[in-house]
């Protein structure tokens, strides 16, 4: 009998990676294009249509899951991106079946990593966690009894907007206070301007024209006390948040992916410490802080491809 494989679409503000994954979670072949080179969502699902009749060689190709920012598990629909050329709803489901004529889900690239990381990840095993996904925004996929939560209008999860301070930082949605105004590469970047220390006029971060949410891990792990208290503050408001979290939705993991989380053992010591100090008595030392085990690169892949696994049967 053939192979039964599917195909993970990942579609980014930059790149869209694509990759034909069996049921091992095993990437068989990938490849990836520039977004922006696609003045439609159309012209670049037929490339990927191309792309995959020399790839397939016999396997039996079961579904396709696409994760895509503000893509609508319901609607099937890529809703307002701001970070697409694509602008409007695109309904990115019913485009993808009319080239392919497969079936096809769609979801927001956090809930794919959740997947992905319940399939193959971290959180193997699980059936109650939360991936927290860092990257320019902060976004979450929530999983209870193994299932992911889609929401009234396949919405939930925007963990990123859940406010902790009201009086606090301006955000992209129009409120104050936002986590991801805080704890994402956006945030850690606010930081250098917003926050103040004793060493700061002394700090690298100071000189750099544009730096990065990398420089200051970077500082940070060359004793630069600035850059160190910017890392403490920005762990300690995600410790906050996640100890918050914890609150209604009792998971028993919360899985760190993405650029920040990598950056190093101390950053999640002190969200788990921060955590466990916000925490409400009866969860204390309950819930684990994990970083992802899905390779940076294919984790979306992967995570788009589970989803199909998942839905399609
Ligand atoms: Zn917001």
């Amino acid at each position: 009998m053939s192979e039964k494989v599917t195909l993970g679409i990942d579609i980014g503000g930059t790149n869209t990676v694509f990759g034909i994954v069996n049921q091992n979670g095993e990437i068989l072949s990938e490849s990836s294009v520039k977004t922006k080179s696609f003045a439609t969502a159309e012209l670049l699902m037929k490339e990927v249509y191309l792309w995959i009749q020399t790839q397939l060689d016999g396997k039996l190709l079961k579904g396709i899951g696409i994760g895509a920012p503000n893509a609508n598990y319901f609607s099937g629909c890529i809703e307002f991106a701001p970070n697409l050329d694509w602008k409007g709803k695109i309904p990115l489901k019913e485009i993808t079946e009319r080239i392919f004529h497969i079936e096809t889900v769609i979801t927001n690239d956090a809930n794919a990593a959740a997947l992905g990381e319940m399939m193959y990840g971290a959180a193997r095993g699980m059936t109650d966690f939360v991936e927290i996904t860092l990257g320019t925004g902060l976004g979450s996929g929530v999983i209870a009894g193994g299932k992911l939560i889609y929401g009234h209008d396949g919405l939930a999860g925007e963990f990123g907007h859940i406010s902790i301070d009201r009086d606090g930082r301006i955000c992209g949605c129009g409120r104050n206070g936002c986590l991801e105004t805080y704890a994402s590469s956006t945030g850690v970047i606010r930081s250098i301007a917003l926050l103040g220390h004793p060493d700061k006029s002394k700090s690298i971060l100071t000189t750099l024209e544009n730096p990065t949410a990398k420089d200051v891990f970077d500082a940070a792990h060359n004793e630069d006390p600035f850059a160190q208290f910017i890392i403490s503050y920005t762990a300690e408001n995600l410790g906050f948040a996640l100890a918050n979290f914890a609150a209604f939705s009792n998971p028993r993991a919360y899985v760190l992916f993405g650029g920040i989380a990598q950056s190093g053992a101390s950053f999640l010591e002190k969200v788990k410490h921060e955590m466990e100090r916000n925490m409400l008595t009866i969860y204390q030392n309950k819930v684990e802080v994990l970083l992802s085990e899905l390779h940076d690169q294919n984790a979306a892949v992967l995570g788009a491809a589970a989803l199909a696994f998942q839905e399609i049967s």
